[in-house]
């Protein structure tokens, strides 16, 4: 029987020490005598990439800039691998199992000429089949490229790409599954340190990992998991501190099965966007000024649950609390906007719950527009690549078609347009990512009910919410707030635009976003021109948020999960300042001192500690 290979990869943490790289090379003998073939993956040891960055700030005083100073820092960086592989393949040979290490220039693991973030295109595996052949263990070095057979110039991955190289090993190679041995358990439904009966999960979806990868549950490099997605690898994370026999098995990262693809596609390159599709079965409806007090949300969607209709995006946009700067007219009241779509065939009985529920909170106006439709694009190339929703917008916006709402996830942007103008739109985004559009086809609403509609719950601290006041509403806008904010390399999230109002006679919306931390100054300087280009009324940044996510791939066949989230966070007392939703993803952004007790909350009320 052909013998069936398995890529194991083991982090920094695994090799971090003697006893420790002793024990990785009989867990890899463990698997060889159990008549697999084995392709070792391993990352520098410990902090030791740390530390090779230290030595070469200290050198150049600051980061390095030129192409010059480029090159010799991945000429840094790469040494750190070249260790550890050449020290477990000694371990392996002391235990009597015959093994070589490989570096990247040895295999022929080509990439992109990107200094310190290249990309692979291609692996040789000539070599590498010699080696297996003979029955050997080759253990390749991680994290590093060579840009080609003839040029041997060595690149990097990009911080943490060890993961990387090891899936897109698995993908050259075939390997029946690559397994990334970490120092935790697997991945769980929350953060364990914040939630003390977060439970192990034993199986994930590829687009679920994803979602929370970016949340800050990150336990694997996300373009691993993009790759493995991609070509349907088999992917476990474990843990390669439990005890050889008695440890558990991680978390099975599932993926669809793999397109088909052209021969010659590189391996992590193709199109950022490989989706664009067209939904007609929406309904819009908005509630203008609702009351800003916990328990709205779920007091609206427990009725919109009760009445049996399933809920498609959620909106709920922000309540401005700084004046605008030098402005002269009054604050609004604080209140919040509530938009939400549902399918057409549901738009009657939504409508009713809505208008009553409208009219109970007092509310400005309840608007219910049929003529709506939905615009989507979607691809795993499209994380950590902002410019791409921003060029969705751009796309829309030459077409001249205005955007109503806008919901966005890692790995996925959708627009709602008016109907009349959603088939222009979906071929002009069509033609523009070369992808053929397609209908969106609606998922059958009956989910087993032993299962969980949500896997896991994030909080994220790092970000800040941006917002800018009275935005003139037509085509345009959008593409050219976020084309700027793409442009200077800021990853905006959870997008959210109000129902139209007036501003100085003319139709405008408010648009608030998240963004990460770090970037939030520089995204406020550029709204601030932004506004003032577009004669906005004003731009309000807060950075005392928390946002706190639900993940789960079947979602959207669950009803009233939405409102089982609102009614957690209304019984611990906790205001919702946002909703934004995307397929698989639900966030709330509340005050940052309720971020824990919210995640807490969510957990409980999903029984998510419960298998
Ligand atoms: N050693 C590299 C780093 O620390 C790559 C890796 O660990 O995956 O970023
Ligand atoms: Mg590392």
């Amino acid at each position: 029987m052909e013998r069936s290979l398995i890529v194991q990869k083991y982090g920094g943490t695994s090799v971090g020490s003697v006893e420790r790289i002793q024990a990785v090379a009989q867990r890899v003998a463990h698997t060889v005598e159990r008549g697999h073939r084995v392709v070792v993956v391993v990352s520098a040891m410990g902090d030791e990439t740390d530390r090779l960055v230290d030595l070469g700030e200290q050198i150049l005083q600051g980061s390095p800039t030129t192409p010059a100073q480029l090159r010799e820092w991945d000429m840094l960086l790469s040494t750190g691998e070249q260790v550890s592989i050449a020290l477990v393949a000694l371990a392996l040979q002391r235990l009597g199992c015959p093994a070589l290490s490989m570096t990247a220039a040895q295999v022929g693991i080509v990439t992109t000429r990107d200094h310190s973030r290249a990309r692979i295109l291609h692996i040789h595996t000539d070599r590498l089949w010699q080696h297996l052949e003979r029955g050997e263990v080759v253990v390749v070095a991680g994290f590093q490229g060579i840009t080609s057979l003839a040029e041997l110039e060595i690149t990097t991955l990009g911080r943490g790409g060890s993961d990387t190289t090891a899936v897109a090993l698995a993908v050259a190679l075939g390997a029946e599954l690559c397994e990334i041995y970490t120092d935790v358990p697997g991945i769980f439904t929350t953060d364990p340190r914040k939630v003390p009966e977060a439970r192990l999960l034993p199986e994930i979806t590829s687009d679920e990992m994803l979602e929370l990868a970016s949340l800050g549950a990150q336990v694997l490099h996300p373009r691993s998991v993009e790759i493995a997605r991609n070509y349907g690898v088999k992917l476990r994370v474990r843990s390669s501190l439990e005890p050889l026999q008695a440890g558990s098995e991680g978390t099975l990262i599932l993926s669809p099965p793999p397109r088909p693809r052209v021969a010659d596609s590189s391996i992590e390159l193709g199109l950022a966007v490989d989706t664009v599709e067209l939904d007609r079965d929406q309904a819009k409806l908005v509630l203008v000024g609702v009351p800003d007090r916990p328990g709205i949300a779920a007091q609206l969607f427990q009725g919109i649950a009760a009445a049996g209709v399933n809920v498609d995006l959620i909106l709920q946009s922000l309540q401005f609390t700084a004046a605008p700067a030098g402005g002269t007219e009054s604050l609004p009241q604080p209140t919040n906007d509530i938009a939400f779509t549902v399918s057409r065939s549901q738009v009657a009985e939504a409508a009713a719950v809505a208008r009553q529920i409208g009219q109970e909170l007092k509310c400005a106006a309840v608007i219910v527009d049929e003529a709506v439709a939905k615009v989507s694009i979607a691809g795993v190339g499209m994380m950590g690549r902002p410019g791409i929703a921003a060029h969705m917008f751009q796309v829309l916006a030459e077409a001249g078609i205005n955007l109503q709402m806008i919901s966005m996830s890692e790995i996925r942007v959708s627009c709602v347009v008016a109907a009349e103008r959603a088939g222009d739109a979906a071929l002009a985004l069509g033609e523009s990512f070369q992808v053929i559009p397609h209908l969106h086809r609606a998922k059958m609403l009956t989910a087993p009910q032993d299962s969980h509609p949500v896997r896991g719950v994030a909080l994220d601290l790092k970000q800040s919410r941006l917002g800018i006041r009275k935005v003139p509403d037509r085509p345009g806008t959008a593409a050219h707030l976020f084309g700027r904010l793409a442009a200077a390399g800021i990853i905006v999230d959870t997008i959210i635009q109000s129902q139209r109002g007036y501003h100085n006679g003319i139709p405008s919306t408010d648009i608030a976003f998240t963004v990460p931390q770090d970037q939030a100054m520089a995204a406020e300087a550029i709204c601030r021109q932004v506004a003032e280009e577009l004669q906005a009324a004003g731009v309000d940044a807060d950075h005392d948020i928390a946002k706190v996510s639900i993940v789960g791939a079947d979602m959207e066949t669950y009803p009233g999960v939405a409102a089982r989230l609102f009614t957690a966070l209304a019984e611990a007392g906790i205001n919702i300042e946002m909703i934004a939703t995307s397929e698989i993803k639900v966030s709330c952004v509340v005050r940052r001192d309720r971020g824990i007790p919210a995640l807490q909350a969510i957990h409980r009320a999903f029984r998510l500690d419960c298998p």
